[in-house]
């Protein structure tokens, strides 16, 4: 794949890269809605993701281009940057923003990205630019912030940049992630567990229900201050800065003070979803794959009922999931409202799985999904 990059990087900017950098794409296991709640969740990274080549130029500008994309684009070198209506290079571009703002004085650069996670699938292709954009810049120049640095800078970028509120666990798993582990993250105060993420005789099957977002980004936000609502109501009798500090019971004693039914609905399932990280963490550790699934559908199931976000076609691959004989567990990953799921498939099965969920989401919603197979890879990296 490298050599037909650097190829592809010939044609376009007339000279060969000087440096190659990885950063993955990621899926939650478990834990979702939580990360801008301050709670636990528990990402790992996965082997798809994007690549970038680099080369410096003595023209003084920086030239995007995607091999996934056919905007290219050039700028000039400046102080500053803004969004530039919502062609996929604001997110490298934003990123050149941050660095720029904290004193670094880009010079002439050309870069190619490649990415093969579905992009716009909740798999985070969006941090994965933005991560590796961060790690390949701060390596190459020797601009000596840490990790987790990076991953706040990008998370800005998101934020601010792009316009999407949301919390610091995708850029996170994409710098910190490692092969067959899994994080236990704390979002709030940035704590994290690597542990082993032994599937057994499992594998963790992706299934893309193709379904185009619509207004996702908007409804995201929607939910985010959903929660803050929430919190603010709270805050009246209680001291915290973030929902996921109550547990279930202490929540009881005190939600009668939401008194949007909706909100309460969301709050009832960001604290429910956060008990539910720490007994997923003890299962996997103990090697209990059945209870981790069980844990997987009543994730989903609340993120269906009381967090409405997920959808016809999420709930339709997780109905077939849960008929189907050969899979522990599944659930939603990512933001939802289309996107992706994951699902605990037992070894052997894959050809069968994917035979019979096709067959069965063509039935329901009308065109297929698409199913991959990827491992637990390592996070963002040089190559
Ligand atoms: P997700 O993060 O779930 O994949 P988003 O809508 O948050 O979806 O981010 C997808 C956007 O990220 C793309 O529309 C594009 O702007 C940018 N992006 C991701 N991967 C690439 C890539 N390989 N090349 C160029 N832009 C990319
Ligand atoms: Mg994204």
């Amino acid at each position: 794949m490298n050599n037909q990059l650097s190829e592809t990087f010939f044609e376009k900017y007339k000279q060969y890269p000087t440096a190659t950098y990885f950063a993955p794409g990621r899926v939650n296991l478990i834990g979702e809605h939580i990360d801008y709640n301050g709670g636990l969740v528990m990402p790992c990274a996965i082997t798809a993701g994007t690549w970038l080549l680099l080369a410096p130029n003595s023209d003084n500008v920086i030239r995007f281009s995607s091999v996934n994309f056919k905007e290219e684009e050039t700028f000039p070198i400046q102080k500053k940057y803004s969004k530039t209506g919502k062609e996929w290079y604001n997110y490298p571009l934003g990123v050149f923003h941050e660095l720029q703002q904290q004193g670094w004085d880009a010079s002439g650069l050309d870069l190619l990205y490649f990415g093969n996670i579905p992009i716009g699938s909740g798999l985070s292709s969006s941090a994965s630019i933005e991560v590796l954009t961060a790690y390949a810049l701060n390596d190459y120049y020797n601009l000596g912030n840490d990790k987790l640095e990076l991953v706040k800078l990008s998370k800005k970028v998101e934020n601010e940049f792009i316009g999407v509120n949301s919390g610091i666990m995708d850029q996170f798993s994409i710098a910190f992630g490692e092969a067959d582990k899994a994080l236990v993250l704390n979002c709030d105060t940035l704590k994290y567990k690597v542990v082993d993420c032994d599937l057994g005789d499992h594998v963790l099957a992706i299934i893309n229900t193709n379904k185009v977002r619509e207004l996702s980004e908007s409804k995201y936000n929607e939910r985010v201050a959903e929660c803050e609502t929430a919190l603010k109501a709270l805050q009246q009798e209680i001291k915290i800065n973030n929902l996921c500090e109550l547990t279930a019971d202490k929540f009881a004693l005190h939600s009668h003070l939401i008194a949007d039914e909706t909100v309460l609905k969301r709050a009832t399932h960001v604290i429910k979803e956060n008990d539910r990280v720490h007994f997923a963490a003890k299962a996997l550790n103990a090697g209990e794959l059945e209870e981790f699934g069980r844990l997987m559908y009543a994730s989903h199931q609340s993120l269906k009922d009381l967090y409405e976000v997920t959808g016809k076609e999420l709930d339709a691959v997780v109905d077939f999931c849960k008929d189907y004989e050969h899979v522990s567990g599944a659930r939603m990953t990512g933001a939802g409202f289309g996107g992706c799921a994951i699902a605990l498939l037992k070894k052997g099965y894959e050809e069968d799985f994917a035979k019979q969920l096709t067959d069965y989401y063509v039935e329901q919603i009308g065109y297929p999904a698409a199913i991959y197979i990827h491992q637990i890879g390592d996070g963002v990296k040089k190559i």
